[in-house]
């Protein structure tokens, strides 16, 4: 079997963690979110996570390269020879090419960006309508999975509130970012021949057969070369 070396992109809330959580259950992958892998490695107490944790003690912003040194160290540990799935790096195009540099030292290739895309009105509808319970954390939507009373949590009675993350003001403000940091990283990964685009404003099941029968075609492909 060849590898799966995944990449996930795309605005928040077009469904990219539904994804990626049928993903690595579909196809056994570690899961390698930034955040994520660099709380591991601090916890660890890696020399990487020590160096890490300076910068995240001090709220900056950890490095490119660190967080590129901590990928490579998961990539040298075993537990992805078979593939990975990537979120969050990379973001630009600085850092696609040294997650490019680390692959090819270590004679291994990206199989594929998976973009899961979504309109921006689309996003904010879906963001801005998301409700949080103040207690418990419980997720409604106004429109697709209202409480039964309004602004009343079902499971503690406690009050919805819209957290600022959702705000409309606050989503646009997120997706100007996005856009101006991944689209180039877009085109990127087009001109290598390595994107793959879905739509996330389809139906989650819909987008998840749409992404396997191409990793399955992908893969196809791949071995047949080999
Ligand atoms: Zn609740």
């Amino acid at each position: 079997m060849s590898e799966l070396n995944l990449v996930l992109l795309g605005p928040p809330g077009a469904g990219k963690g539904t994804q990626a959580e049928r993903l690595v259950e579909d196809f056994g992958l570690p899961y390698y979110s930034t955040g994520i892998i660099l709380r591991e490695a601090v916890a660890n107490g890696s020399e990487l996570g020590k160096q890490a944790k300076q910068y995240m003690d001090n709220g900056e912003l950890v490095p490119d390269e660190l967080i590129n040194n901590v990928i490579a160290e998961r990539l040298d540990s075993g537990e992805a020879d078979d593939g990975f799935l990537l979120d969050g790096f990379p973001r630009t195009i600085g850092q696609a090419e040294m997650l490019e540099t680390t692959l090819e030292g270590r004679g291994r290739d990206l199989t594929a960006a998976l973009l899961i895309d979504a309109p921006d009105d689309e996003v904010v509808r879906r963001l801005s309508g998301r409700r949080t319970c103040a207690k418990g954390g419980h997720v409604y939507h106004v429109e697709s999975d209202p409480p039964k009373n309004d602004g009343v949590c079902d499971q503690d009675g406690s009050r919805l509130i819209q957290r600022d993350d959702d705000k409309p003001e606050t989503v646009r403000k997120r997706l100007s970012v996005y856009h101006e940091q991944t689209a180039p990283l877009i085109d990127w990964y087009e001109g290598r021949g390595k994107l793959m685009r879905f739509e996330g404003a389809r139906p989650p099941d819909e987008v998840h057969d749409r992404i396997r029968a191409k990793l399955a075609a992908k893969r196809f492909e791949d071995e047949d070369e080999q």
